[in-house]
């Protein structure tokens, strides 16, 4: 799988256009609301969009979706259900942060387990709760590859003191679900840098393997 990610909005968050080689099939990631640029990127890149993938419910994150659905022609998967809140609140979101948020509906959401598929790509799907509560996480084995969105960054993890946050359960996705998937796992965070499991469980202040949350 190839990847390009497209830092979008003034809170420079990750967007990540991903796509399959041998067919040039591929989704875009949380499309932030500044749709001119990932479009950009995607014909600079000369991909065929397939889909839209959302990781949760955040203007950021996700402000964009209905604008690149409608002007792509493609559906939108994600976020988990429970993010509902979330998106029915875009408006609200769209006030308090100065983005060009649109509410959009998922065509389909998803669930701990599912997959999501375009061209030869298949990406399982996790649903790493805390950050918000219908957070999910997106992982190719392959390639050794997670788009993680806010649940973990480069020596940070997601905040939990927003609506339905919840910091124990944010710490047990990571620890019981994304560590797991193996130290050479390399991830896209939400915002900054990317990095490796490894590098977090050795170095990161907030959760690495010698923070004790017992
Ligand atoms: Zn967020
Ligand atoms: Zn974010």
């Amino acid at each position: 799988m190839r990847y390009r990610i497209v830092p979008v909005t003034k809170f420079r968050q990750n967007c990540a256009l991903l796509w399959c080689p041998d067919t040039m099939a591929g989704a875009v990631t949380d499309p932030g609301p500044e749709v001119d640029k990932i479009l950009a990127a995607i014909a600079e890149e000369g991909v065929s969009v397939k889909k839209i993938l959302v990781t949760h419910g955040h203007a950021d994150h996700s402000g964009g979706a209905a604008e690149l659905s409608e002007r792509l022609g493609v559906p939108i998967e994600g976020p988990h259900r429970a993010d509902d809140f979330l998106i029915e609140a875009m408006p609200k979101q769209a006030q308090r942060t100065g983005l060009a948020a649109r509410i959009f509906a998922p065509d389909r959401w998803l669930e701990e387990g599912e997959t999501v598929s375009f061209g030869n790509i298949t990406l399982s799907v996790i649903h790493c709760p805390g950050h918000t509560p219908g957070h999910v996480v997106f992982h190719h084995p392959a390639s050794k590859l997670a788009v993680v969105g806010d649940v973990l960054f480069r020596g940070s993890m997601g905040r939990c003191d927003g609506p339905r946050g919840d910091h124990m359960a944010l710490v047990n996705a990571i620890r019981g679900k994304l560590w797991p998937l193996g130290n050479d796992t390399e991830f896209i965070p939400g915002h900054g840098e990317m990095s490796t499991f490894a590098w977090e469980r050795a170095s990161n202040a907030m959760i690495c393997d010698f923070v004790d949350y017992d």
